[in-house]
């Protein structure tokens, strides 16, 4: 069976800037790309890269596209090297699609539950309402990049005026070193009783296993990993390795989701899946997956974070 590719570049902006501890991001740059095989069957995937979560870059993922010759076999699409997870994704699911018969997109939303960022800093203070009037039930904050006491007087003031049927998700990015960790898990720890706070994500840096696995020992409140298992290769290394809590997955960087499909359901992971800000096309896969291997709210809720 031989494969033709088609496939187009995108640009969506975001509303405002999303501030992480990684910095400001502003635009997601993507590829959206169809496959069809011989007997006209179509499929369509996306490319999503974040390279500051260890992927190829957008133009990496444009020259490997562009590079494909006109025809090629299946092989081609199923040795896809592991530099390229984007790819792997966006090709791995458009192939799932053209065998499944092609269209996929939002059927696969119902009986999910649904995760909305807030923008960082006061202005989640006021954010959170219309999307609690939109369904949300849980919500993450981004913390690690303001100073530790300006950030929990906000989380504070935050759990204080959101409804008790509300949970609440904490992403430091990698953002904090150990004695900030324990500051914020004693907290959480202390606040657990009134407030539901669903788990502290990526509380250290990516080589900070032994650290984080420690914290998850010390403290009642749940650490999800999320840098640290970016990659399908990093996620089987934290799991022999033994991570008791959380895994925080983002398909759309994480290879083919045939691969990530069957670890997640033969290690039955505590797991929650996540956008990295694909469109529709990406967004269809991730949650088909997501349906199959998760319980937790899935932090897909970003809808409002762009302009169209
Ligand atoms: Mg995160």
């Amino acid at each position: 069976m031989m494969f033709q590719l088609s496939f187009h570049p995108y640009h969506r902006r975001f509303k405002r800037p999303l501030q992480t501890h990684h910095g400001f991001w502003s635009q997601r740059d993507g590829i959206v790309l169809q496959l069809e095989d011989e007997q006209g069957r179509k499929g369509q995937g996306e490319i999503a890269p974040l390279p500051w979560f260890g992927s190829e870059t957008l133009e990496e993922a444009l020259y490997f596209c562009r590079n494909l010759p006109t025809r090629f076999p299946l092989d081609e699409l199923e040795t896809i090297p592991a530099r390229l997870p984007a790819c792997q994704f966006g090709f791995g699911s458009a192939l799932e699609a053209l065998k499944g018969g092609g269209s996929s997109a939002f059927s696969n939303e119902e009986g999910l539950l649904y995760s909305a960022l807030l923008p960082t800093g006061v202005a989640a203070l006021s954010a959170w309402k219309p999307l609690l009037a939109k369904g949300y039930r849980t919500f993450k904050l981004k913390i690690g990049v303001n100073t530790i006491a300006a950030e929990q007087q906000l989380c504070r003031a935050l759990l204080l005026e959101l409804p008790p049927s509300v949970q609440l998700r904490l992403d430091a990015n990698g953002g904090l070193d150990l004695p900030l960790a324990q500051q914020w898990l004693e907290m959480c720890d202390g606040l657990r009783s009134a407030f539901n706070i669903e788990y502290l994500e990526q509380p250290l840096p990516t080589d900070a296993f032994e650290e984080m696995l420690a914290l998850s020992q010390q403290y009642k409140t749940p650490i999800a990993l999320d840098e640290s298992v970016a990659s399908f290769a990093q996620l089987i290394r934290c799991c022999q390795q033994g991570w008791p809590g959380i895994y925080v997955i983002k398909p759309a960087i994480s290879g083919y989701p045939k691969k990530l499909r069957r670890f997640c359901q033969a290690h039955s992971l505590d797991t929650v899946f996540s956008s990295v800000f694909e469109t529709e096309v990406g967004r269809s896969a991730c949650l088909q997956l997501a349906q199959a291997l998760s319980s937790r709210a899935v932090g897909f809720g970003i809808e409002h974070w762009f302009a169209d």
